[in-house]
């Protein structure tokens, strides 16, 4: 079982969310808990960072937005302690789970999950702090904002877990976000494809990474909320959240699905333009090559037709917090790479519709393009994967473009109309 941090966000919440796990404990099920900081305090921890100093050190900034799990692992334990159940804290260095050196980024190596097990086995409840790790030199790692998801997966996997609930402030994945859209609508399961690209493309319900570990180690996730009721008694056979599915078992599962899964929207991208670039062999590996080397990840991208012969404009995306150091590189290479101007713009969203029925259906993207066109909203750039297209927008478009996408692909919930 995973929290979240609206989930853990007071005392009173901690309590609800020890009575869940305690219902799950004494229904027989060992049980493990993986939990997010409360909520506000990563953002917190993350800019006092920041204003100690602006070139923070990252091993020291871990150090610092580790502590916010700590903090809700003890509290639950505690809280389920208080109603008579046996449960203790497992941190990152104690179990412990291994991750590579790269702080705030890192990647989960190995678990080391036998004590824990055999803690389990003897009836305790095992609470896990999410988002941190311990490096090979010992010092404390975080898994990137959101990581608590990812930390969930691979416990589960570590434990071989029948399954992973990842508890939150939605009842499920929505085809697009319900905060934004009244009438999205509930999916009873998502394949992990599908999952993998809305969340990569800004459905932040589950971390990307912890989709692609749930789907390399087969985890079953399921996403629900721990605020309604259904969220505490359910059977195994009625499950009352989204399950993530392999696309053989959806087959079997579902036959009238739509063509669009789900719309997620982006508004952490920003848009860069190099004008006057030379039209020839080598000059935008010129542009690209020292982004790469600043492992700065480069997202959409489009190579106009040269206004005068021989040069062309060059436009891409990256993602907002890596704007400034891209200008910065991009400045510096401006005598290899030869081009006039350097544009930035990051008022700019990208919108991306998600389905597995794309893959034998034509019209997915003129349908977008269309009707964005009819409610005025300009495209500034397109791409496309085997289930996925994306488009750029100005980001004030975005709640529109949501909307009337949601519209336009049949999604809309009945009931809300
Ligand atoms: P937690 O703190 O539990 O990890 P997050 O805030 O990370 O929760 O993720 C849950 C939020 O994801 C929801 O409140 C919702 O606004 C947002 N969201 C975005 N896209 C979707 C979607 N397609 N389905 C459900 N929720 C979504
Ligand atoms: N607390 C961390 C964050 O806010 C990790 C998580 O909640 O998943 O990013
Ligand atoms: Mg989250």
């Amino acid at each position: 079982m995973k929290f979240g941090g609206t989930s853990m966000a007071g005392i009173e919440r901690i309590r609800r969310v020890a009575k869940i796990v305690k219902q799950q404990a004494d229904a027989g099920h060992e049980v493990a808990v993986v939990v997010s900081a409360m909520a506000g305090d990563t953002d917190r921890l993350v800019n006092f960072c920041r204003e100690a100093s602006s070139l923070y050190d990252a091993a020291e900034y871990d150090v610092v937005v580790a502590s916010g799990e700590q903090v809700t692992s003890g509290l639950l334990s505690i809280a389920l302690q208080s109603l008579g159940a046996k449960a203790r804290s497992w941190l990152g260095w104690q179990m412990p789970i291994r991750t590579i050196e790269a702080h705030s980024k890192a990647r989960i190596e190995t678990i080391d999950a036998g004590a824990l097990t055999e803690a389990m086995k003897s009836g305790e409840i095992a609470i896990i702090p999410g988002f941190q790790g311990i490096s090979q030199d010992g010092r404390i790692t975080t898994l990137g904002r959101g990581g608590s998801d990812t930390s969930a997966v691979a416990i589960a996997a570590a434990v071989k877990a029948d399954r992973c609930d990842i508890y939150t402030d939605v009842d499920g994945v929505y085809t697009t976000d319900p905060r934004i859209v009244t009438r999205a609508r509930k999916l009873k399961t998502v394949t992990f494809e599908e999952m993998l690209e809305l969340a990569s493309v800004g459905a932040k319900v589950l971390q990307t990474r912890s989709v692609g570990l749930a789907m390399k180690e087969n985890v079953k996730i399921q996403v629900l909320s721990s605020f309604t009721e259904e969220g505490v008694n359910y059977t195994a056979d009625d499950l009352p959240g989204t399950m993530i599915i392999s696309e053989d078992e959806m087959e079997e599962s579902d036959m009238e699905r739509q063509l669009i899964t789900g719309i997620a929207h982006d508004k952490n991208e920003s848009k860069i333009t190099l004008t006057r670039v030379p039209d020839k062999p080598g000059a935008v590996a010129n542009i690209f090559e020292p982004l790469a080397e600043a492992a700065i990840n480069v997202d959409m991208i489009i190579q106009n037709v040269g206004r005068e012969k021989g040069e062309t404009d060059v436009t891409f995306t990256v993602p907002t917090n890596d704007l400034d150091r891209t200008m910065q590189v991009l400045d510096e290479a401006r005598a290899d790479i030869g081009y006039n101007r350097l544009i930035s713009d990051s008022n700019v969203a990208k919108i991306s519709v998600v389905g597995v029925g794309m893959k034998s259906h034509a019209g997915v993207a003129s349908t977008m393009f269309k009707a964005l066109a009819d409610r005025g909203v300009n495209i500034q750039a397109i791409t496309t994967s085997e289930i996925k297209v994306s488009v750029l927008i100005e980001e004030d478009y975005t709640e529109l473009a949501l909307r009337v996408l949601h519209t336009a692909y049949g999604l809309d919930a009945e009931d809300a109309a």
